[in-house]
């Protein structure tokens, strides 16, 4: 966990900041954009390295300021490349927005880049944040942690390496055996490296995990620096090759060159994952029925259920809600006014909403302390059909009843009414009709959850101001151009309705429970006459209240691979797990779609275009379609 203690302060040393902790410069005190271009950029051979690839991958240690980031961003958009640039960083000690703005402050040519990405920092939370640029052509992952742990989370194949960091000698615990053993895993046959340090320990690591290394003139003040190339020849003998720490049967597939995909479903997943892949030049086709959806819903609010725990459900919790608050497609569907305050009446959840406000620690652009709660001002409610019809822009859209997904000759087949549609790739992402399309499913454990919510005039009188959560919400005003202006108020958790996945229809007892938790919680009660309607949807919800996405496993083959776990649930050896080739899911939201649907939906299209995963792989198997069949071999209970 990032701790306070870890913040860091900058002082200034000319005009290159200087970190006090490790008594070194961030960048060059003669020109720090100058040593950027000469040592990294030009040490690794670019532009010439990236042209004509469909994807570059470069990953760095430290991102201290960003600078690295912001010329290398700049250096390949001017550079007229075709594909699109992963740009991964570590950072153990993050700076703040502020920090990063005075840092850039000296470097005008750089103006633009540094404003997009000081809007879009995330807090100091560990984890990894993807942060998206040019509709995609350009990410930025950044992780916060130590390097070594926080690459150890990290999926990719890196073409080249910026090794930054402080001096050797000023940071010896970051130029670990850990750390080139995370180099060794995410490097390829040719992957190349650049860095400032000369170092001898540096430049015997780099040879022994197959770099040719060499000397060659530093920039500035600098004598020497060193850069290289790994041989082909080079076979590991690293103790971390092997991907990950995750259990077999949550192992990444091996991905595929593909180029058609269609989604069914077109509610927030569905329009994420389309949007996602349009992004990259897929040819992607919506499929979606006329029936009535969760992201229907007349208004979303952000408002994460934070932990104080490291679990990994709170950790995806959080990086769901620092992605969606900086999605790029959600830019013009926010309620005008943004952030969203949490407080409670209650003593007990009092004192827990301020040991997390006091654990999290993020500054008060993200989370500001209040007596009986927080205040998140990246936050808000979105008006969920303008961010849906900027998602769905331009991209193929049938409505048409699904009834069948079926692979044939290397082909998904989709039969939508009359038609059957033909793609590489099928995502499934339509909630509780989900499982009724994967056939054989074994395990997938899809609940319904009807929920309600009230619409009430915009102009109500006597209630909170603002977007506020208390355990029900009460939403900021949504400024829709073909409606009123409205606000909701929710919502309700209803236990699974005896008739199943029925649509439910809105009660007077339900609107009842939504207003006397918004009075007791608030004391703000709207008059009957400003109560404009109730709307009421079935979410779809999992046992773990984690959604499904992933893979999707051939059924009956894991069943049979993976048996023998109910004798010892650790047991390896077992192999990979076989997947149906090209199928994925996204389903199990909740009420939380809009919130964590836009870091899913850019998870499975990083698996399908073999890009970096903007997730930690740690959290795979908490996501992952298969996990409740495997609980179930090694529970011994019936599939
Ligand atoms: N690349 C940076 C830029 O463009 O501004 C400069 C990097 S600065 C010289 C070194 C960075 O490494 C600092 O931000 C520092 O906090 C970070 N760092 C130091 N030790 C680290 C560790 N063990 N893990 C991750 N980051 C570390």
């Amino acid at each position: 966990m990032i701790k306070q203690t870890d913040k860091i302060e900058l002082s200034w040393r000319g005009n290159a900041p200087v970190s006090s902790k490790f008594d070194d410069v961030y960048y060059s005190e003669e020109n720090g954009l100058e040593e950027t271009e000469f040592v990294f950029l030009k040490g690794i051979g670019a532009p010439d390295c990236w042209q004509n690839k469909d994807s570059f991958v470069i990953a760095e240690t430290g991102f201290g300021t960003g600078l690295n980031f912001l010329v290398t961003y700049r250096d390949w958009i001017s550079s007229g490349a075709k594909g699109q640039l992963t740009f991964i960083s570590v950072e153990k000690y993050p700076l703040t927005a502020g920090l990063l703005r005075e840092a850039h402050k000296s470097f005008p040519e750089i103006r633009e880049y540094s404003k997009e990405l000081c809007s879009l920092w995330p807090p100091a939370s560990e984890g990894i944040h993807e942060r998206i640029f040019r509709n995609g052509k350009v990410r930025l992952l950044l992780v916060f942690g130590d390097a070594s742990t926080a690459f150890s989370e990290v999926h990719a194949s890196v073409d080249a390496w910026f090794l930054d960091g402080f001096a050797p000698a000023k940071n010896p615990e970051m130029w670990t055996d850990d750390l080139f053993n995370q180099i060794d895993r995410l490097s390829h046959s040719r992957t190349s490296f650049a860095t400032f340090t000369a170092a001898g320990f540096v430049k015997r690591a780099l040879a022994a995990k197959g770099f040719n290394v060499k000397k060659t003139p530093g920039y500035g003040r600098k004598r020497e620096r060193l850069v290289g190339l790994r041989s082909e020849e080079y076979v590991t003998s690293s103790p971390c090759k092997r991907e990950t720490r995750n259990p077999e049967w949550a192992s990444i597939p091996t991905p595929n060159i593909t180029t058609s995909t269609i989604v069914i479903g077109a509610g927030i997943a569905g329009s994420c994952i389309a949007r996602e892949l349009n992004s990259i030049g897929h040819n992607v086709t919506l499929v979606s029925s006329n029936e009535p959806a969760g992201s229907d819903v007349p208004a979303a609010i952000l408002s994460p259920g934070f932990q104080r725990s490291d679990q990994p459900a709170a950790r995806f919790a959080t990086a769901c809600f620092i992605h969606a608050c900086g999605f790029p497609y959600y830019n013009n569907a926010w309620a005008g006014e943004r952030g969203v305050r949490l407080s409670t009446t209650e003593e007990a959840e009092k004192a827990r909403l301020q040991q997390i406000a006091d654990k999290f620690s993020w500054g008060s652009e993200w989370l500001i302390p209040e007596d009986d709660g927080y205040f998140l001002p990246k936050s808000g409610s979105l008006h969920p059909a303008t961010a849906l019809l900027k998602l769905q822009k331009g991209i193929k859209h049938i409505k048409s009843e699904v009834s069948q997904v079926k692979y044939v000759n290397n082909q998904w087949h989709v039969t939508a009414d009359n038609e059957v549609l033909t793609a590489d790739n099928v995502v499934v992402a339509c909630a509780m009709e989900s499982d009724l399309l994967l056939p054989d499913s074994l395990g997938l454990d899809l609940r319904p959850k009807p929920g309600q919510i009230e619409v009430i005039n915009a102009a109500a009188k006597n209630m909170p101001q603002g977007n506020h959560a208390y355990g029900g919400y009460v939403t900021a005003a949504i400024e829709n151009p073909s409606s009123n202006h409205f606000r909701t108020i929710g919502s309700t958790f209803e236990v699974q309705p005896e008739n199943g996945r029925e649509w439910p229809l809105a009660t007077q007892e339900n609107r009842m429970a939504n207003l006397s938790t918004l009075e007791e919680n608030t004391g703000s009660a709207p008059l009957p006459q400003e109560i404009i309607a109730s709307w009421a949807g079935l979410r779809a919800t999992t046992p773990d209240y984690m959604p499904y996405v992933g893979p999707v496993p051939d059924w009956i083959k894991a069943a049979e691979q993976f048996k023998k776990l109910a004798k010892d649930r650790k047991l390896r050896g077992l192999g990979p797990m076989p997947y149906q080739k090209g199928l994925y899911l996204m389903t199990g939201f909740g009420a939380k779609g809009f919130q964590q649907a836009p870091l899913c939906a850019s998870y499975i299209a990083a698996l399908i275009d073999n890009r970096p995963l903007p997730i930690a792989t740690s959290l795979i198997p908490y996501l992952h379609p298969a996990r409740h069949m495997i609980k179930s071999i090694v529970r011994g209970t019936s599939l």
